[in-house]
């Protein structure tokens, strides 16, 4: 999986130099007002968003401790509390729309939502397509298999995987071998990876690659579970923006490097992950 990791470098890197770019070369941050500009109103009022005076994400609440629902439905997590605290940041209202994790991304790349948020692995491919934040979270592919199962990390190429669509556990896995990859043929993408899970314990599957906080949790929630030792691959969670957008981009991002800052961040995560 090394390629995967020097892929999430080359991803970094693409995220540093759009910072740069951001702060050198973005013609709405010139200072010169133009006649027809109201030049009093605090910034944040001024933003441009999908829904005035609103904050909408869009985002698969799917994906625990980042983005679940509660018992009454409503979408809570790290990812929604965090989004929560950028909005009033900036002094708009949050509005959250739960969907598909494919088309969260999607809602955000054609302008649909201001910003995705679902444990959002920034790579490549999706930096060509949209605009990421700095990231805000580590996550670590891992591989839930059945206690005492016969694969390991070394053999797995030699099973069936389950996976989420369109996540990077689906994409690194069906990947060919040269790229570090098993094959199509031996992986499955479900709509969530509670379905991978079920997949699992069904015995459809031999193993599931799913991101390491999610992991633990169905693993706690489904006796004769286990993780493998070991990572499979690491990557960067970002919030996605409209590709371009660098006032909404810059906004966000000065928002969330805020609330690193100031321990609201912290705050939040601590409150969702406690060590065990
Ligand atoms: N981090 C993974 C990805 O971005 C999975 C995210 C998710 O399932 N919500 O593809």
């Amino acid at each position: 999986m090394k390629n995967y990791k020097k892929m999430m470098g080359l991803a970094l890197t693409g995220v540093l130099s759009l910072s740069l770019l951001t702060a050198c070369g973005d013609k709405k941050a010139d200072p010169t007002p133009t006649p027809e500009v109201e030049n009093t109103t605090p910034v944040e009022t001024t933003l441009k968003t999908v829904q005035e005076g609103k904050l909408t994400l869009s985002t698969n609440a799917e994906f625990p401790p980042y983005e679940m629902l509660d018992d009454s439905g409503k979408p809570i997590g790290i990812d929604m509390e965090v989004a929560e605290a950028i909005a009033k940041k900036l002094g708009l209202e949050l509005v959250i729309n739960d969907m598909g994790f494919d088309v969260a991304l999607l809602a955000a790349q054609n302008g649909q939502s201001d910003i995705a948020m679902a444990g959002i692995t920034v790579n490549e491919d999706r930096l060509a397509v949209m605009d990421f934040t700095d990231s805000y979270a580590t996550g670590v592919q891992v591989v839930i298999v059945k206690e005492g199962s016969e694969v390991n990390m070394d053999n797995l190429g030699d099973y069936q995987i389950g996976t989420q669509l369109g996540t990077t556990g689906y994409i690194y896995a069906s990947d060919t071998p040269e790229n570090g990859g098993y094959g199509e043929d031996h992986v499955i993408g479900y709509e969530s990876g509670a379905v991978a899970v079920q997949a699992l314990v069904n015995g459809q599957v031999d193993a599931v690659i799913i991101d390491n906080l999610p992991a633990a949790e169905y693993v706690k929630a489904n006796p004769g579970l286990t993780t493998l030792e070991g990572t499979w691959v690491e990557e960067d969670y970002a919030i996605g923006v409209q590709k371009g957008n660098t006032e909404l981009l810059n906004a966000v991002n000065g928002a969330l490097n805020e609330l690193k800052a100031d321990g609201t961040f912290q705050g939040i995560v601590d409150r969702y992950i406690t060590a065990d």
